[in-house]
């Protein structure tokens, strides 16, 4: 195991800026996060690739980032490193990999890519039972976080505790939306804890998962506690913590803490505007009369894509997940999971398209 993480406690290191590689090379200099590291230590950097998208569109994170971190710590002799992540069940890590520009990136450092849907699994004991973790995330001597800072279509955001839902098998992911996502994410931060979080909040999609709507933040944070990252990115967005599920549970189980005390937030600097933006509210809009019961990620977002293109969820009911299933359900229903509504698109997932046909769009 690594050392202590040598920033106090609580803090949040924030920085603005543009250029991603030297924006993570000044936090990590700010929170002497080399000191946490020992020679030959085995890091492993766990970026968020839900999807197969470049940067750019405001779901995945930046490569720089991760050339920014790879150039400090090869400049301090920390030669082990490798970047582990699975995509969201559905899409292709390997190719996440390309379309994000990772894979080059491990060419250009000459860093080995792990696709963690191909890796074993250790269950491990968490306040909601056992939850296999994948044995590449549980090895690191140094797991370092970087999730997007962005908006999410059903938990409202998703940034530091969510992340780690990329390290577990898609079985599990499964069973996460089957069983409760909430108490399961909050679960999975007591089975695994990353050393450190780095958050990409450069132009994340504040108001879906699978971006398309980037907004230029031109911001980075960095701490320890995932809680309260994930606490303190609540406020930027103009939501409360409660409002997140997962938040108070993973605080009630001593993950971490929700409340931002006066001196947590340290700037390393402090340009004229540093105003947050803030979610439009489009999508929140778009699925008001959606009734999901414990959706999967992949069918519901392609359920956004759909009501984007049709706006048909503004004048009727739509079921989905896996809480209907077996039931009978008035009106339309997507996916297999609702195969007793009166009228469903199926698949497991269905295609976005398949439902904008469906709904006539
Ligand atoms: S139909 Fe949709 S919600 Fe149901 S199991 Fe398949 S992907 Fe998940």
């Amino acid at each position: 195991m690594a050392g202590a993480f040598p920033c106090k406690g609580g803090s949040i290191y924030t920085i603005y800026g543009s250029n991603p590689a030297e924006m993570a090379g000044k936090l990590l200099e700010a929170g002497r996060v080399i000191d946490a590291i020992p020679p030959g230590a085995h890091i492993s950097l766990k970026p968020n690739l839900v999807v197969g998208r470049a940067a750019s569109g405001g779901a995945t994170t930046h490569p720089e980032v991760l050339a920014g971190i790879i150039e400090y710590l090869f400049a301090h002799g920390r030669k082990n490193v490798d970047i582990i992540e699975g995509s969201w069940v559905g899409d292709d890590t390997v190719r996440a990999f390309r379309v994000s520009g990772m894979e080059e990136l491990g060419r250009r450092y000459g860093i080995k890519l792990y696709d963690l849907k191909d890796d074993s699994s250790t269950p491990v004991d968490t306040p909601a039972g056992k939850i296999r973790v994948c044995n590449r995330a549980l090895a690191a001597d140094f797991l370092l976080s970087l999730p997007v800072l962005k908006g999410h279509c059903q938990t409202r955001m998703t940034c530091a505790l969510k992340n780690m839902k990329g390290c577990i098998p898609d079985g599990e992911k499964r069973r996460f939306h089957r069983e409760g996502l909430d108490e399961l994410i909050a679960a999975l931060a007591t089975a695994l804890v990353p050393h450190l979080t780095m958050v990409d909040g450069i132009c994340g999609d504040l108001d879906f998962e699978e971006g398309g709507n980037p907004v230029t933040a031109n911001r980075m944070l960095m701490g320890a506690d995932p809680v309260k990252l994930d606490s303190h990115v609540c406020s930027l967005m103009g939501i409360s913590p409660l409002q997140v599920g997962y938040i108070p549970l993973a605080e009630r189980y001593g993950v971490g803490e929700t409340g931002i005390m006066a001196g947590d937030i340290v700037e390393l600097n402090r340009p004229l505007a540093v105003d947050m933006p803030r979610p439009s509210g489009k999508v929140q809009g778009l699925v008001k009369n959606v009734k999901a019961d414990r959706a999967c990620s992949a069918c519901y977002a392609n359920l956004v894509h759909a009501l984007r293109r049709t706006g048909a969820g503004k004048s009727r009911a739509i079921h989905i997940g896996q809480g209907w299933r077996g039931g009978r359900i008035q009106g339309f229903g997507v996916g297999d999971c609702c195969r007793g509504a009166e009228k469903c698109v199926s698949g497991c997932p269905p295609t976005a398209l398949d439902i904008v046909e469906a709904l006539g769009g």
